[in-house]
């Protein structure tokens, strides 16, 4: 340790380590390629294969993104999965193969790929091969003007149809505008669906009238058998008046036998200004790795309907498909809100969601990394040419 670590020996070691990372990520991408075959990674309110990998290995957003687009091609790009697990290549070189590489080309592109730099492949590859099939959907046009509404089981359907095409751009850039507005609000998947219903949120809220604004109120009717149903229409599926009463945008109706007896508890609606130090304790849906920060529902850990108070000590932020997902039952939420670290979620069989690190094993044997690296020379992209894979018919080239 005293000795000083000359050029020649940090370069090896620098070297031999990278090629050692490189193989390692091989076996993470062959790993996350069975994980999206059997859809291991799926429920307990994980989004997505990105979202699991986040939690579990703790990369980044990008990272992670790129080892499942190089996952979902690895039956296609043989060649430079091969270098990969060799240790020739790195993870970030592959990224790019595995963005713009037709299958048809595998071979000749790994050849390229090892001596090029990233940059220097991103730039040969891009401009060589490009996307062919963008196909658009035409939309029907529609003649009549009517609106029509029904509502059976759990289905609502709402159907807006006008030969006006004034009135149909007016709608639409209000859904757009609504929907805009809830993505810039944080809630990045927010559909044209979640733009309407938020135009309905915004009218009604705009009522200065009480009477009136009581008359079109949405009532939920709870029993004390623990049925609900919405007033004058059927019954709602439990998680759904759950998550609805939580954040308070129901208003539930107390009933014994079909007779009210008391509108709701006090308190139940979060008060703006508890909910404010809530949004701001938490910063964000409390789900590890989720990313949705401005969007966000306030849940009562311990449910309002079981008697949870609306008290900081029982109140979290989560996002609005979180704290549906939650009250679907996909998972639990144990600990104490009040502490940055004092939740766990788990899933239906009790599992932390969270990884729990073992002992970390005793390195596996494997062959020395083949590591030579990118031969770093300038790049002339005009003279690069890719042969397609022998045997592929004329029509799969780029
Ligand atoms: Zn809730
Ligand atoms: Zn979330």
């Amino acid at each position: 340790m005293d000795e000083r670590l000359d050029w020649v020996t940090a370069s090896e070691k620098v070297g031999t380590l990278s090629g050692q990372v490189a193989q390692l990520h091989a076996e993470l991408i062959d790993v996350t390629a069975q994980v999206i075959a059997d859809d291991a990674w799926a429920g307990a309110g994980i989004r997505s294969v990105e979202h699991f990998l986040e939690i579990q290995t703790g990369l980044d957003r990008h990272t992670v993104s790129k080892l499942v687009k190089i996952a979902r091609r690895v039956p296609e790009l043989p060649e430079v999965m091969g270098l990969l697990r060799q240790g020739s290549v790195t993870l970030d070189q592959v990224a790019v193969v595995a963005q713009h590489a037709p299958a048809a080309f595998s071979a000749d592109v790994a050849e390229f790929a090892q001596y090029a730099t990233v940059s220097q492949l991103r730039r040969g590859l891009a401009g060589y091969f490009h996307d062919t099939d963008r196909t658009l959907t035409p939309e029907r046009p529609s003649q009549e003007a009517s609106v029509q509404i029904s509502a059976s089981g759990e289905r609502f359907r709402l159907t807006f149809m006008t030969g006006d095409m004034v009135a149909g751009a007016l709608v639409e850039q209000a859904i757009r505008e609504a929907k805009d507005a809830l993505f810039t609000a944080g809630n990045s998947e927010a559909t044209l669906a979640d733009g309407l219903v938020e135009v309905a949120h915004r009218s009604l809220a705009a009522i200065s009238d009480p009477s009136r604004s009581k008359r079109f109120q949405v009532l939920v009717h709870l029993d004390t058998q623990g049925q609900s149903w919405l007033h004058k229409r059927g019954a709602l599926p439990q998680h759904v008046a759950d998550r609805y009463t939580c954040q308070g945008q129901l208003i539930p109706v107390w009933e014994t036998d079909g007779k009210p007896v008391a509108v709701g508890r006090a308190q139940r609606i979060v008060p703006d200004r508890v909910r404010r130090l809530i949004e701001d304790r938490d910063k964000g849906c409390r789900y590890p790795a989720c990313h949705s920060s401005g969007y966000l529902e306030v849940h009562h850990k311990t449910h309002w309907r079981d008697g949870g108070p609306t008290d900081p000590s029982n109140l979290l932020c989560l996002c609005s498909f979180h704290h549906d997902e939650h009250h679907r039952g996909s998972f639990t939420i144990h600990g104490e809100p009040e502490r940055i670290d004092g939740l766990t979620f788990r899933n239906h069989r009790g599992w932390p969601i969270t990884p729990t690190r073992p002992e970390p094993p005793p390195r596996p044997k494997r062959p020395p990394p083949e590591w030579q690296g990118p031969t770093g020379e300038r790049l002339e992209t005009r003279w690069l040419s890719f042969r397609a894979n022998p045997g592929t018919p004329p029509t799969a080239a780029a």
